[in-house]
């Protein structure tokens, strides 16, 4: 038995062994994409994080059941679609197709569903409805339904704030008309310019985006289910509010851990508006292939901060590289053997401690260093460490190309990046090499080799490295 998984809850601040509800099944809900635009580098983090926490779960042999909803109708989305004269169905559409095609490029796996907000309108509005029979929630003097943060003695929990105060200044007013605490928020928000929206008891409206998530995951996954999860800006008030909101409703702990991821920033700050066009994936997959992007945005603890920045695309590229260059002439056939469990156990033991991605990658590139000696000594030692490194990158979604095939692409990436000198001295290289005239083509090999950039011959052409 290997050690257990311990998983950050940011509930109790602490590293918990974790253990399903239901032995060997894991319901996990993260909070998906607010459709209003296409999605940047910060959505790709939050989703190829869970979308690896999901893989080591499958790994671990637990089946999943891994729920990631769409907000597929909140202010921005109906201002866009006026702006750009469609329907907000028309527009929504659009957004998730994009989305879909962007996930899809980077690998990321699907969830088992991916329930639509405007799909739940019946079940949000009976959730409200309880909660306003319960008196957890009230209607404002503008008609608006709110949640009475008052009425919930625990507000506060998951981002570890203390609003007792509010509640000693605000419960007096509980069967006032008024809307008694600023912190209150809008279960039901009614159309005050004729915008789009619902019939309601309360009125045409829509709903807010706290009790969607609260609906959705709690008709998929039952009032009590393992894993919520999202990024670290959705603790306060997004998952503060659904705790509110659920358990006062259902009485039950609504969720036993909750994940969050830390945002993607540049020069320090969190993604703009302004740097979001910039950063759409869209963008950075022109010159970044999937697995680079992908090694890049799991190379810190998923906790922390990831600064984006070019070089750390860039180094990420380099490791890649170097992991790749060791799997150059290997069969893809062969499968691992005991000879390198130990790696597997290793792997695992740094998997188990909240997902330590970092160490994990440590693991491989021992491997990698192995693979590169073997191959000398004991090729088929070297097949089977190969296939040891190539099952354990898979549970990161990583080593999944043809060697030959990805360094060849980094290759033409390079070239766009960095103008064509290099593979124009391998073309004369080749020419020298097809006239046989080999000392020029030793002599270019050289002059390359003297400013860092190694040759590689392969069957496919020959690719370089720094
Ligand atoms: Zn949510």
């Amino acid at each position: 038995m290997i050690s257990m998984l311990k998983i950050f809850n940011t509930l109790t601040k602490k590293k918990e062994v974790f253990s399903s509800i239901i032995p060997g099944i894991v319901n996990i809900y993260v909070c998906g994409v607010t459709v209003h635009d296409l999605c940047h580098i910060g959505h790709a983090r939050t989703f190829i994080i869970f979308d690896i926490i999901i893989r080591y779960f499958n790994f671990k042999g637990y089946r999943v059941n891994y729920i990631r909803n769409i907000t597929d109708i909140e202010d921005k989305i109906i201002y866009q679609s006026i702006k750009n004269n469609e329907t907000i169905s028309m527009f929504t559409n659009r957004m998730i197709s994009e989305m879909h095609k962007d996930f899809s490029l980077l690998h990321i796996l699907c969830p088992n569903k991916e329930p639509r907000m405007t799909e739940y309108i019946n079940e949000i509005i009976k959730f409200i409805m309880g909660l306003l029979q319960k008196k957890f929630a009230y209607i404002s003097d503008d008609g608006d339904v709110m949640f009475a943060i008052s009425s919930y003695t625990k507000y506060g929990m998951l981002s570890h704030q203390d609003f007792t105060k509010f509640h000693l200044n605000y419960s007096r007013n509980i069967h006032s008309q008024k809307k008694y605490n600023f912190m209150d928020f809008v279960l039901w928000k009614i159309s005050r310019y004729n915008e789009f929206g619902w019939p309601s008891p309360w009125g045409h409206g829509r709903p807010g985006w706290h009790i969607g998530c609260s609906t959705m995951s709690i008709s998929q996954l039952g009032c009590h289910f393992d894993i919520h999860g999202g990024g670290s800006d959705l603790i306060f008030p997004h998952h503060e509010n659904e705790i509110a909101q659920s358990v006062s409703l259902y009485g039950s702990p609504y969720v036993n851990v909750w994940i969050h991821i830390g945002l993607v920033t540049m020069r320090k700050k969190k993604i703009s508006k302004s740097l979001q066009n910039f950063l759409t994936l869209r963008n950075i997959m022109k010159f970044y292939d999937w697995e680079v992007i992908r090694y890049f945005l799991i190379s810190a603890h998923y906790r922390k901060p990831l600064e984006y920045t070019e070089s750390s695309l860039n180094n990420a590229c380099i490791s890649l590289n170097r992991l790749y260059i060791s799997l150059l002439g290997m069969n893809k056939n062969v499968i691992p053997l005991d000879n390198s469990k130990h790696y597997l156990k290793k792997f695992c033991i740094a998997m188990n401690d909240d997902f330590n991605v970092s160490k994990a990658f440590s693991i491989l590139f021992d491997i990698s260093h192995q693979i590169n000696k073997l191959k000398v000594d004991d090729f088929k030692k070297a097949q089977e460490m190969a296939a040891r490194l190539r099952q354990l990158a898979k549970v990161l979604g990583l080593l999944q190309q043809d060697p030959e095939i990805f360094l060849r692409k980094e290759n033409i990436k390079k070239m766009q990046k960095h103008g064509n000198e290099i593979e124009m001295l391998i073309q004369e290289r080749n020419r020298a090499r097809a006239f046989q005239k080999w000392g020029l083509a030793d002599k270019i090999r050289k002059n390359l080799s003297d400013i860092g950039i190694i040759l590689e011959d392969t069957e496919h052409g020959t690719i370089w490295r720094r």
